[in-house]
């Protein structure tokens, strides 16, 4: 599951760079070039996380970042702020609009992917493609794969991204709804009971390895990933 990085700029040759930067990351790139092209890009794909310049035609990134803030269905997204400027107190600004991060123009591409990957990781662990271990298993996102005790588990692809979000989750319960919006996705409009669908072939799974017992049931809340 690649990360979608949303880029907001409308100097054509700077987005350019940004996107086959955040390629070269492994990322998928979208582009947007005002407000109301990034509020069509999020509404449609809803992205993990935004590239907000901060000088844009009508509405300037601080106004966008204030808006994605006060939206319910935004206001998680986390944002890295772009500008030409480098005052300390632009900068607060940016922070106080409600950006994550803040890098000022020209950057290095490096630094930038390293501050992405560093904000991804906080919002969004499971997007990352670092072997995540827990409870005794090992799981791979590029390679698809998940083992214990050396022995390869076969999973389907909405049981392997449940799978990896829990591993990236542990010891904490997830409601159905919370569990939709962050392995399916707030645009899709699924029952909760399809959750209980996959939690149930996720333990299937596992079953033969006896790793069934990882996926807890909490009564009235929800699903917890547990070694405890
Ligand atoms: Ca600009």
């Amino acid at each position: 599951m690649k990360a979608k990085v949303l880029i907001v700029e409308d100097e054509p040759a700077i987005q350019e760079l940004l996107a086959f930067n955040v390629m070269q990351a492994g990322f998928l790139a979208l582009r947007a070039d005002d407000g109301e092209s990034a509020w069509q890009q999020i509404r449609a794909a809803r992205p993990d996380l935004i590239l907000l310049d901060w000088m844009l035609p009508n509405t300037s990134g601080i106004v966008l970042a204030k808006q994605l803030r006060a939206d319910a269905a935004t206001k998680d997204i986390p944002i890295i702020m772009l500008t030409a400027r480098g005052e300390e107190r632009d900068k607060i600004q940016g922070l106080e609009s409600g950006a994550d991060d803040y890098i000022t123009k020209p950057f290095s591409p490096r630094e930038l992917m390293a501050r992405i990957r560093a904000v991804l990781r906080r919002h969004a662990p499971q997007l990352q493609d670092e072997t995540v271990d827990a409870g005794g298993l090992q799981l791979l996102p590029a390679a698809h794969r998940v083992s214990a005790h050396g022995q390869n588990i076969e999973l389907g692809p909405t049981e392997f991204r449940l799978l990896h979000f829990f591993m990236s989750h542990t010891e904490r319960v997830y409601s159905r709804a919370q569990l939709l919006d962050q392995v399916w996705g707030t645009q899709v409009f699924v029952e909760e009971r399809t959750v209980d669908v996959h939690i149930r072939r996720l333990r299937a799974a596992l079953e033969p390895l006896d790793k069934d017992g990882l996926i807890q049931t909490v009564r009235g809340s929800g699903y917890r990933f547990s070694a405890n």
